[in-house]
């Protein structure tokens, strides 16, 4: 077993065990094959290994139980050897805000100490999770609050898929005992890999977590309901319809690079042609359908005719969705959003064009929840106006 073993990320080497944990190998986020190695490695006879996974995982994401004492399928004297060696733990519920709308946001904290945000948006037929991937972001687009946190590390699997675990337990979505997956409303239908971080500089925990979250006996999601937004990193795309397969948007938000690359910095290592260059094989390699190409509406700076324009002849032949955001304030944010005109002018164009071009409507601004505008305050690591300007070159 390797997870009690340091992770070395970016920055910061992380102790696997809380402080003041248990010690025991936490369950959450371990993939099938990981699961059955632990299960092994206690003393599970090999035959009876991949059975034990399989009730294991239903137990863990679809009833979300907590004791092992509690899985009546089990021996007892098997419980009782799990319990030793074993638990099952999801990252600490600290706060939870409830919006006007509807919208929830949850602060959670994992191990360290550290905390990220995670906000559910309920819809008339679906709900959305929208997941953290990293505490902060390396990255430091100009228009973004979490990109003015500095990265503090990586979450592991468990902290991804702990973080729908947590919002079912907020919303008491677990199937009762007896029933199946299919017998109970879908609260937490849709997951979207867009609250903090970079999903795909978290490539390994994001894919072991999306792939508990679609398996027909861990949260069970199709994965055309989970949607991974990148800013562009390009040769994690391939990989990503390779090895995840689940839907892809893309933090497009400039058509020239010059202003994408003070938008999104990320531009100057790969820029817009080298992009979509990747994203034209995406759809072959992950059977997606659409790329929702995320556009930040920034009055005066991104937001034309002839940016939409531009827009329209840089994706052709890109089976895509432009799904446009009105800029999210935050305190210092030195942008502004464009008028409610110029937004719609902007998605007629696209519309016109033969593209669906929904403008979306920012949910749970009350509470600081929208997109983009997430960071936790609790964090002292953090970059200072004049480093944001400079950083992107404003
Ligand atoms: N790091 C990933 C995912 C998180 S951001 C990415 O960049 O794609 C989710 C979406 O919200 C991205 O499209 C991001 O560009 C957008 N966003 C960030 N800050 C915003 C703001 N202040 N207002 C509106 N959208 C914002
Ligand atoms: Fe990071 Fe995405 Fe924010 Fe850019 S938009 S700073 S990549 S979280």
């Amino acid at each position: 077993m390797t997870a009690s073993a340091p992770i070395t990320q970016d920055l910061v080497t992380i102790p696997r065990k809380d402080e003041g944990g248990t010690g025991k190998v936490n369950l959450v986020g371990l993939t099938r094959d990981g699961l059955r190695d632990a299960l092994i490695d206690a003393g599970t006879p090999e035959k009876q290994a991949k059975m034990r996974t399989g009730q294991l995982w239903q137990w863990i994401y679809q009833k979300g139980v907590r004791e092992f004492s509690e899985m009546t399928n089990l021996a007892k004297d098997y419980r009782a050897m799990l319990d030793e060696a074993f638990e099952i733990r999801i990252p600490e519920l600290v706060s939870k805000q409830v919006s006007e709308d509807g919208t929830r946001k949850y602060l959670v904290r994992i191990a360290g100490g550290h905390e990220v945000e995670v906000v559910y948006i309920p819809e008339e037929d679906r709900g959305t999770l929208c997941v953290s991937s990293q505490v902060g972001c390396t990255l430091t687009c100009s228009f973004c609050h979490t990109g003015t946190q500095k990265l503090v590390r990586n979450l592991t699997a468990g902290e991804i898929v702990g973080q729908i675990m947590m919002a079912r337990d907020d919303l008491e979505e677990w199937v009762p005992a007896g029933k199946g997956m299919g017998e109970s409303p879908r609260l937490v239908s849709n997951i979207v890999l867009m609250g903090m971080g970079e999903p795909l500089y978290n490539f390994d925990a994001v894919r072991d977590a999306m792939k508990i979250a679609m398996d027909g006996e861990g949260i069970s999601l199709s994965r055309r309901r989970i949607t991974l937004s990148t800013s562009g990193v390009v040769p994690e795309i391939a990989r990503a319809g390779e090895e995840i397969g689940c839907m892809l948007a893309i933090s497009f938000h400039a058509t020239i690079d010059e202003t994408r690359d003070k938008l999104v910095p990320i531009n100057k290592k790969w820029n817009i042609e080298t992009l979509l260059d990747a994203l034209r094989e995406y759809p072959k390699l992950s059977n997606s359908e659409r790329i929702t190409f995320e556009y930040v509406m920034l009055d005066g700076v991104n937001d034309s005719d002839e940016d939409a324009r531009r827009l329209i002849k840089l994706i052709e032949g890109i089976p895509a969705k432009i799904n446009l955001i009105p800029f999210n304030e935050w305190p210092g944010a030195p942008y502004k959003r464009s008028s409610n005109n110029r937004i719609r002018r902007f998605a007629d164009i696209i519309y016109k064009a033969g593209y669906a071009s929904p403008i979306r409507t920012p949910r749970g601004e009350d509470i600081m929840a929208a997109c983009g505008q997430l960071k936790s305050e609790t964090e002292r690591a953090r970059k200072s106006r004049a480093e944001i300007a400079k950083e992107a070159g404003l």
